[in-house]
């Protein structure tokens, strides 16, 4: 653990931030990534409310109508996180970064990435960083609005995402491999990552755990953790994450278990499928925003500095877990 914590990962960018002092006078090389010295030391520096702001301000903007499953807009989404995967080094899994789904009768994509592992052993092992980018397009309209802009559900976990994809294809410091995975269809009734989850089982991969983001666009009121994980009670999760974190980043809402969040989100095809750790992170408590699969779930309800800091708190989690020796997350 403490080998792959934040201060002390012994290889890779990290590894080389006190030669960059000694060689001042030197050419810096190219191999040394100067944003990777600024996230390593100061942990809060890699995501800037500027970069979610960018992603959201597209992905919920009224252009895209909504993201429905099979429409133009969503075909929009996907493109655009297709060109953010190219652009940071992310590479396809399959053929090319399109998954098309089999259970609907409609043109739908997961869009799916992967960065390979460092380790010769431990790359066989993955790590699925998921969250749906569909949400349920028009509605009848509200005070003229008929958008349902879907910025919180799930504009903002798909952002998540794509930031954390954009530290680890840029920094590639994981011995484990990395899929990140944009569902389609989650509002259909979680179908994307059912498509998914069951053809990468029938690919017999080695998934170490999945870890998904949900309603992450609005911070908890009045807790004295970050963000909560569904199913809290059935792994060790949260107690890794903390670790990682240094700080109760993760804790246990009541409402989650009451509501059976577990079984809501794109984690669960996974925990079906291959009976590993599979959960999903959330900000979101049903009382800290009223506009749940409303017209009114738009950016500009949004808090881009708390989805910046999220992401920045989820680096050295995730870099911890992809880079342990043993798979330490583990249902109880
Ligand atoms: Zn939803």
């Amino acid at each position: 653990m403490v080998q792959t914590s934040p201060e002390a990962v012994p290889q890779g960018p990290a590894g080389v931030k006190g030669s960059i002092a000694e060689k001042a006078a030197k050419p810096v090389k190219e191999a040394v990534p100067i944003v990777a010295v600024t996230s390593k030391t100061t942990n809060l520096a890699f995501s800037k409310a500027e970069d979610v702001g960018e992603l959201m301000n597209f992905l919920a903007s009224d252009e895209l109508q909504g993201r429905d499953t099979g429409s133009d807009g969503i075909e929009q989404a996907a493109a655009f996180i297709e060109k953010l995967f190219m652009e940071n080094g992310i590479k396809p899994y399959f053929e090319t970064y399109r998954d098309t789904l089999t259970n609907i009768d409609q043109p739908a994509y997961n869009v799916v990435g992967f960065i390979e592992g460092t380790d010769a052993e431990l790359k066989d092992e993955f790590v699925v960083i998921g969250a749906h980018y569909d949400h349920i397009g028009t509605k009848s309209p509200v005070n003229g609005d008929t958008i349902a802009n879907g910025a919180n559900d799930n504009a903002a976990g798909t952002s998540t995402v794509l930031e954390l994809a954009r530290y680890f294809g840029t920094m590639k410091p994981n011995k484990r491999s990395i899929m990140f995975a944009l569902f389609s269809a989650e509002e259909k009734g979680l179908l994307g990552s059912k498509h998914l989850a069951a053809k990468l089982k029938e690919m017999k991969m080695d998934l170490y755990t999945m870890l998904n983001f949900e309603m992450v666009g609005v911070p908890l009121v009045n807790k004295d953790y970050i963000a909560y994980v569904s199913g809290y009670e059935r792994s060790n999760l949260a107690a890794i994450c903390n670790i990682y974190a240094k700080e109760n980043l993760i804790g246990f809402l009541p409402t989650a278990k009451e509501f059976n969040l577990f079984m809501r989100s794109d984690n669960y095809p996974f925990h079906m499928e291959f009976g590993v750790p599979s959960q999903t992170f959330s900000t979101f408590d049903f009382t800290n925003f009223d506009h749940y699969h409303k017209v009114g779930d738009e950016v500009s309800l949004m808090n881009f500095d708390h989805m910046a800091s999220l992401v920045n708190k989820f680096v050295p989690v995730v870099e911890g877990i992809v880079n342990s020796q043993v798979r330490e997350i583990k249902y109880k």
